[in-house]
């Protein structure tokens, strides 16, 4: 073992690694990358945390600079979760500390996953209405601002959380609060690290109002940056809240250790009804007739995502024929039972002649599953494994979604290449996932080529690869080109004020570049089998 390991190990409750094979579970994710830690840290509690920390600080301002990457459950698409240094897995932090059914509260570790968390409020009647893998931990979903499907309808994460605790790059703990303008001006006196982010951040939003005033609209539909600086401030009471900051911060800020989250009352029924339209106009006027019934979901699947599946023998026979072509409407509302059903025979009769419908009933549930199988089966090809996502989450607006697509087809041709979409109406964040292989160099080379033409082409239609999700590493290469000198001015003071030694990820988001990113680009991609 490696002297720092070796040393941290005798300090921590918890466990430090540095062989290889452990190394080797914890240099991939999500992404195309792959980069093999030096050490990795499984802290028991938040001491653990304060001390690594602590302790790789003191290495960093006597120039041993050991980068510490938090990792949850490592389902990152961009890279964000990896890290050439100290990754610190928040596996052991998976605690849940209280539940207050009343207030309808519940404090969590940040380790604690989606699936945890909805399980145990299940048995209250609550739920955190989050529609994502289960097996993404809280502290992630906050670092990722991730975009749910069912964000159109309850906002995303955002909305839930009240507050967090986060160890800072001095390895002391803060704990957020949206403070009034008196409360702020104590924080800001505090002599203490806590006191100087307070202080330095005021300063900064003041100095630079004009410019985190023209970033408002932006940060609603792009992740990229630290673009939820917009929101520490509240326009109308002026009260401020270090918490936006850390939302798509990837790590790179501090390290989230505990959470506390509003949730809302469950209710487990959920009925589907999903539409075929032969052409994306009939299917988007037909989404905007529905859209008031604010359903969970409302997606839109290009129909060759199920021809592929049926390929390979993924038949979704209730729906075949007639929803092999064209595009597919899919949407799910969770109401109570009775005004569940009456907005589905909404859908229906809000259906044009020509449409092909199926909606959910006892008898063909089973059907339903089954096109959800179907399109798992797209994701992962059987022959060639689960397909590279890194063209996930980003942003099209509903009024430059029809001609997006028809520029899509174009670049289909050009490059002789199937890009069926699919993704959710209602949060207007769409995927593609390009059948491309890693073990080519020219499959390698691909993935920055072809980010960058169609980031060209999203731009042309207002919208923004970055729109569901950060933008890590793999984004970052094309992102950061996007960026004017003041935002990257003003993204660099935020990392300084939080981060002054960089030991948070620095590599990633305003650090990534494309030399750095391609060289961890894996030779082959197997990560077994993923959903949406
Ligand atoms: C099939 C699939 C679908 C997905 N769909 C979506 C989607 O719709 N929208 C979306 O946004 N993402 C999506 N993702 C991406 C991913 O699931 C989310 O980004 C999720 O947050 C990852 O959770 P995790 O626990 O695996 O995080 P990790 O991958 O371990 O970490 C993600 C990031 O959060 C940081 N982080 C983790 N824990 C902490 C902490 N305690 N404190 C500070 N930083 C921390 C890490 O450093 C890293 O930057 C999807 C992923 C997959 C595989």
């Amino acid at each position: 073992m490696n002297k720092i390991a070796k040393y941290l190990n005798q300090q921590l409750i918890g466990n430090v690694f540095d062989s290889a094979p452990i190394l080797e579970g914890y240099s991939t994710d999500r992404s195309a990358l792959k980069i093999t830690p030096r050490m990795v840290v499984v802290p028991e509690n938040v001491s653990d945390v304060r001390r690594t920390v602590r302790f790789i600080s003191q290495l960093a301002s006597k120039s041993v600079h050991i980068p510490i990457t938090v990792r949850g459950s490592g389902l990152d698409k961009t890279g964000a979760d990896l890290g050439s240094g100290l990754v610190l897995s928040t596996e052991h932090l998976n605690k849940i500390l209280e539940i207050d059914d009343h207030a309808r509260l519940v404090r969590v570790q940040a380790g604690v996953t989606l699936g945890q968390l909805n399980s145990a409020l299940a048995l209250y009647g609550l739920h955190v209405p989050i529609l994502a893998d289960p097996r993404e931990t809280i502290g992630a979903l906050i670092s990722n601002f991730t975009t749910d499907s069912a964000a159109g309808k309850y906002n995303g994460i955002y909305y839930y959380v009240d507050c967090i605790e986060a160890v800072t790059s001095t390895g002391d703990t803060i704990q957020t609060g949206r403070f009034s303008r008196h409360l702020l001006s104590q924080k800001t006196r505090l002599t203490s690290f806590e006191g100087s982010l307070y202080r330095e951040t005021d300063k900064l939003i003041d100095s630079n109002s004009d410019l985190i005033s023209s970033l408002g609209a932006r940060s609603t539909i792009d992740a990229a940056g630290y673009q939820m600086i917009t929101q520490v401030v509240r326009e109308n009471t002026r009260s401020f809240d270090l918490l936006p900051l850390f939302y798509a911060a990837q790590g790179t800020l501090g390290i989230i250790t505990e959470a506390i989250l509003h949730c809302e009352v469950y209710q487990p029924q959920v009925r589907h009804f999903v539409a075929a339209f032969e052409s994306i106009g009939a299917a988007l006027s037909y989404i905007e007739s529905i859209a008031y019934l604010i359903p969970e979901e409302l997606n839109l699947y290009d129909a060759r995502i199920f021809k592929t599946a049926a390929e390979h023998g993924k038949d979704p026979a209730l729906f075949a024929p007639k929803f092999n072509k064209g595009y597919m409407v899919w949407v799910a509302f969770n109401d109570k039972p009775r005004k569940t059903n009456k907005k589905l025979q909404k859908c229906l009769k809000l259906l044009p002649d020509n449409a092909a419908a199926v909606m959910e009933t006892d008898d063909n549930t089973t059907d339903f599953q089954r096109l959800n199988s179907a399109i798992v089966s797209y994701l992962n090809d059987d022959v060639r494994g689960e397909r590279v996502p890194f063209i996930d989450d980003f942003y099209v607006a509903p009024d430059h979604l029809s001609n997006f697509l028809t520029d899509l087809r174009t670049l289909e041709k050009a490059e002789k290449l199937e890009l069926p979409i699919f993704g959710s109406f209602s949060t207007s964040n769409y995927n593609l996932r390009p059948d491309i292989q890693l073990n080519s160099v020219e499959g390698r080379q691909f993935i920055v080529k072809f980010m960058k033409e169609f980031n060209e082409l999203l731009k042309e239609h207002g919208g923004s690869l970055t729109g569901g999700s950060p933008e890590g590493r793999i984004k970052a290469t094309i992102t950061n080109q996007e960026l004017s000198d003041e935002e990257i001015e003003l993204y660099d003071k935020i990392k300084t004020i939080f981060d002054p030694n960089q030991i948070f990820n620095p590599d990633i988001k305003l650090g990534a570049t494309p030399n750095a990113t391609v060289r961890h680009i894996r030779t082959g991609y197997n990560n077994g089998v993923t959903t949406i």
